[in-house]
């Protein structure tokens, strides 16, 4: 059969898809019937519904494809002409949690900038320069940091050069392997920075074979991968870390174009009382001036104000340049890209744009798959777990919400997100969380006294972390909590009943002989006459020559004492099948 490719881009309508399956609207609409969708020729699907009711129609050789017609994931590493010149690298910190990577972010923010009034930075700081041999190292610290696939959902390729930080007495972790594994899907340069040398119990040969069994292989030991003991706490080698750094980014050869308009990511935002959004950018391209007209996603603005990492006022940011800027009308999203434009007028004309390709992605569907589902009873017994989360920024939230829903639940739960926001739990909140399943999530937030109380008599769980991976998992348990124990059953063996003593409503005294396996008091069995299922029963005694015996093996005749929960008019001949069963938790 002919491969066929739909492309599809947020969503289709059922005459489209019908005409790119070459089946008639009628013998669609009617799978679609079947599957308990009642639908019109111009209703739109969803890509999960589409790929479904094509697995449905068993159409084998079509495949789906997502387009993407995003106006968030343009491709950022831009072909640069011949007057591009040299940026500085910008660099993300991961690892880990515990391993050292905020002592170290700390500690060189201290380092090279203490003179420079760092104790006058008090903003959220989600990305600084620091100077190192005359030269500028850009240092990402945003929150989202930590999920990385949620950054890697965004295409928020932003990162030269990933430091992972490994502490060497404890090791390559769980979320060491992840940032291995997220710095090669973002096709970043890794240097690890072994930490903690000043502990005792700190083995830098270890560790260096521990991550070479992780696919890092040290330069020292003929592999690619930079490796430098440090201690972020002592600040000791982290010069020479800073050193490598910027080889590692000579030998990238990173440049930018920076006679374009600007343009660039959104790292972080959220809104000030007097001041209104306060987004912090990341310059990727051109250089980006105060008065200069932006957009950003679906929302756009005029730079009012522009200040560096420190909160110093700054008239024109360059190329890998964090700086922090007033003046968008809304709060565009973390990962969002910006590009700078004429006037005003091409501005709001792009954004509208945007909003409206975006809208066509998602919202416009009015089948999605959860909705499909539902409808073909395969989610009957789906539970839903409610969630609200609120955050200390913007892209806390953004990122919690989106690694929220890259759990995988197996189909079985559905997230519902009831409701996000910035800012610390209040009264609003516990009041939507009122249902059943629903916790609220803060992060990096924190719950007055009397929002606490109120929460405790709705009974409304309210969760506050730090680290995302806790909340993660966290919310994961909850999860799980929801799912229906596993049934296990196992087959033990089967009697013939010879003989049938007294049957009373919910009990019966009976013998017989075990053809196969064994027969312990405690066991299940199936009464079965004639291949026909008659009930269950359950084996509450087992004796043999009249006396209580632990248990009767094949060949063996004896009494047995069952327990039933209607009546079973045992006969002779009929057969008993022994099982026993247990429940057992899920795990997601
Ligand atoms: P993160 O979770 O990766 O950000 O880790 P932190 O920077 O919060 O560090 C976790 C703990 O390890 C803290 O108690 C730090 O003081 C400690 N720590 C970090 N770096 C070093 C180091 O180089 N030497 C020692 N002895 N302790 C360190």
């Amino acid at each position: 059969m002919e491969e066929k490719t739909i492309q599809i881009a947020g969503s289709i309508t059922v005459d489209e898809l019908s005409k790119a399956l070459g089946l008639s609207v009628t013998e669609l609409i009617g799978t679609l019937f079947k599957n308990g969708i009642v639908a019109t020729i111009n209703q739109r699907l969803d890509f999960e519904t589409a790929s479904i009711i094509i697995e449905e129609l068993g159409l084998k050789n079509v495949k789906l494809e997502r387009k993407n017609t995003s106006t968030r994931t343009s491709n950022l590493h831009r072909e640069l002409s011949d007057k591009a010149v040299a940026r500085p690298p910008v660099v993300a910190v991961m690892g880990h949690v515990d391993h050292g990577k905020t002592t170290l972010l700390d500690t060189l923010l201290h380092k090279k900038t203490v003179d420079d009034e760092a104790g006058g930075i008090t903003q959220h700081i989600s990305a600084y320069q620091l100077e190192h041999d005359g030269r500028l190292i850009t240092f990402l610290d945003t929150p989202g940091h930590e999920a990385f696939a949620a950054i890697r959902q965004h295409g928020a390729m932003l990162t030269d050069i990933v430091v992972i930080v490994v502490a060497a007495d404890d090791g390559v972790k769980p979320q060491t392997i992840e940032a291995i594994n997220f710095a090669k899907s973002a096709n970043a340069k890794i240097i690890v920075a072994i930490n903690k040398i000043d502990r005792e119990g700190a083995d830098v040969q270890r560790t260096m074979a521990d991550l070479s069994n992780n696919g890092l292989q040290p330069e020292e030991w003929g592999g690619d991968i930079i490796m430098v003991p440090i201690s972020a706490k002592m600040n000791q080698n982290l010069d020479k870390l800073l050193d490598m750094i910027l080889l590692t980014a000579d030998i990238e050869e990173l440049k930018a174009d920076v006679n374009i308009p600007a343009e660039g990511l959104v790292i972080e935002s959220h809104m000030e009382v007097g001041k209104g959004s306060v987004v912090n950018i990341l310059i990727t391209g051109g250089e980006l001036k105060v008065g200069e007209f932006i957009v950003a996603g679906s929302t756009y603005g005029k730079v009012r104000t522009m200040l560096d990492y420190k909160g110093k006022p700054k008239g024109k940011a360059t190329p890998s340049t964090p700086v922090t800027i007033t003046g968008f009308k809304e709060l565009p999203n973390f990962g969002d890209r910006f590009e700078e434009v004429k006037d005003e007028k091409t501005a709001r004309k792009m954004a509208l744009l945007n909003a409206q390709a975006l809208a066509n992605e998602s919202a416009d569907a009015n089948v999605t798959s959860s909705d499909l589902l539902r409808m073909m009873n395969v989610a009957d017994n789906t539970k839903t777990f409610n969630v609200i989360v609120k955050g200390d920024v913007l892209g806390s939230v953004t990122s919690v919400v989106d690694s929220l829903r890259l759990i995988d639940t197996k189909g079985e739960i559905t997230l519902n997100i009831v409701s996000t926001g910035v800012g610390d739990i209040n009264e609003n909140d516990v009041y939507m969380a009122a249902g059943e399943n629903t916790v609220i999530y803060g992060f990096n937030v924190s719950v007055p006294i009397n929002i606490s109380k109120m929460a405790a008599r709705d009974h409304v769980p309210i969760r506050i972390y730090k680290v995302i991976y806790e909340l993660l998992d966290d919310a994961k348990h909850e999860m799980e909590n929801l799912l229906d124990a596993e049934i296990i059953e196992e087959d033990k063996g089967e009697l013939k009943v010879l003989g049938v003593f007294r049957t009373e409503k919910t009990s019966i005294i009976a013998g017989g002989e075990v053809l196969t396996g064994d027969l312990k008091p405690g066991y299940l069995a199936r009464v079965v006459r004639n291949k026909t299922y008659l009930g269950e029963v359950e084996v509450t005694s087992v004796q043999k020559e009249k006396i209580d015996v632990k248990e009767l093996i094949a060949g063996e005749t004896g009494g047995l004492a069952l327990k039933t929960a209607n009546k079973i008019d045992l006969e002779i001949g009929d057969r008993l099948k022994f099982f026993t069963r247990e429940t057992k938790k899920r795990t997601l």
